[in-house]
């Protein structure tokens, strides 16, 4: 496959597919609008799934070095922190639990390493699909005609307007606030927290060898209107939304000191993912709550099947990989959406667990 392929955007998606394009054969250029390559300080589950992509790309080992190996998932009280029941790790083999900035780290070094270009501080403002392929117009100006394009710029994708038209996103009802705090436990190894309160749950899992943990925390409101998650919070509304937590979550949210936050949208899988030369990739197609931890992992299966359809099929490969990779998308983003409140005690069983408790008021009344 000899021919050149622009990428735009080089997050966890963007950098995947760089790779994958190469190693099929294409010469390929990254325009990312961010000045540096970085991801944000936060951690990422990555699934079985994802990582025999990054196996199959020689970006990790078996081992992959700076990650922490996931024992299972722990569902814990949010009163006492007692646990109530564990989930042994699938039997697919474990989830491995990885700092962003280190994945992107390795994904960059490797994608360098095949000779594949990055160009830092390239917004692309527009892009025209006509003809003889796409036409980008960057926000210095500068124009960029390109033969095959591809978009890996993200939730808010440009791009995604440009195949499929405005759509309007949906809000939840939930909003997520993200931390870490410093851990100090020296483990390759240990199980994820999903601890269940009214209305509210927080997640946490350790990273690089257990020196942070990760925390991310949703809680349900009306409240809200801008989506983007790098907004900053505020430690102390975070501490008082999430005050009933005790043990050791209470432990964890009391060490944070910096906290994001930032309102969950429900967007449609995008029913086409192509047009013309340009085609669409991870979040830009299919952007997804974060209740199965699969966003990433998705866009790195994305990654291996564009690569593939194109290498076998060239630019009709575009229709095979949308295909292919369509309903697939859309099942997980479905599931995920599906257990927004699952993680939360409502109805009887927050009445329940509430009255086990000794907790009482109208707060607590029963809603359902
Ligand atoms: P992004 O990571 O958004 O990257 C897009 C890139 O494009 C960025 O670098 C951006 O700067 C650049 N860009 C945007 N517009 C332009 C432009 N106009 N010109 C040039 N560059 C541009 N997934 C998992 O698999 N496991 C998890 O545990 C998990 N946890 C999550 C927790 C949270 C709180 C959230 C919000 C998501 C989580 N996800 C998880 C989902 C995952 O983070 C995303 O699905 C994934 O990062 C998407 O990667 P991407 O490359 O498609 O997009």
């Amino acid at each position: 496959m000899d021919v050149e392929v622009h990428v735009i955007g080089a997050g966890i998606g963007g950098v995947a597919a760089a790779i994958a394009l190469t190693r099929a054969g294409a010469r390929v250029r990254v325009l990312e609008q961010a000045g540096q390559l970085t991801e944000v300080g936060a951690g990422l589950q990555i699934s079985q799934n994802g990582l025999a992509v990054l196996r199959a790309l020689d970006v990790v080992g078996n081992d992959p070095v700076a990650a922490v190996r996931s024992t299972g998932t722990e569902i814990r009280d949010f009163a006492r922190g007692r646990l109530v029941t564990k989930f042994p790790p699938p039997a697919a083999g474990p989830t491995w639990y990885f700092h962003r900035a280190d994945l992107l780290a390795a994904l960059v070094d490797r994608a360098r390493g095949l000779g594949v270009t990055f160009e830092l501080g390239a917004r692309v403002d527009e892009v025209e699909v006509n003809d003889a392929g796409c036409t980008m117009t960057l926000s210095d100006g500068a124009v960029r005609k390109a033969g095959i394009v591809i978009a890996a710029d993200g939730g808010q994708s440009r791009s995604r307007q440009v195949v499929n038209g405005t759509s309007r996103p949906e809000f939840s009802g939930q909003v997520a606030w993200r931390a870490t705090v410093p851990w100090g436990r020296d483990c390759r190894q240990g199980a994820g927290r999903l601890t269940m309160g009214a209305n509210r749950h927080v997640v946490t899992y350790p990273l690089r060898e257990g020196r942070l943990m990760n925390i991310v925390a949703v809680e349900e409101r009306n409240d809200w209107t801008r989506e983007g998650w790098r907004l900053q919070g505020d430690p102390d509304e975070f501490r008082r939304a999430f005050r009933e937590f005790g043990g050791t979550v209470g432990q964890i949210l009391g060490r944070v000191e910096t906290v994001h936050q930032w309102a969950l949208y429900l967007h449609p899988v995008a029913s086409r993912w192509h047009r013309g030369s340009l085609a669409l990739l991870g979040d830009a197609a299919h952007p997804t709550l974060p209740f199965m931890a699969q966003g990433a992992c998705l866009a790195l299966e994305d990654a291996w099947v564009l690569a593939d359809c194109l290498r076998a099929h060239g630019r009709a490969g575009f229709g095979h990989y949308q295909n292919q990779r369509v309903p697939r998308a859309r099942r997980v983003v479905a599931e995920a959406a599906g257990n927004a409140r699952k993680f939360h005690l409502k109805g009887p069983a927050r009445w329940i667990a509430q009255a086990a408790l000794g907790m009482a008021g109208p707060r607590f009344a029963p809603r359902y």
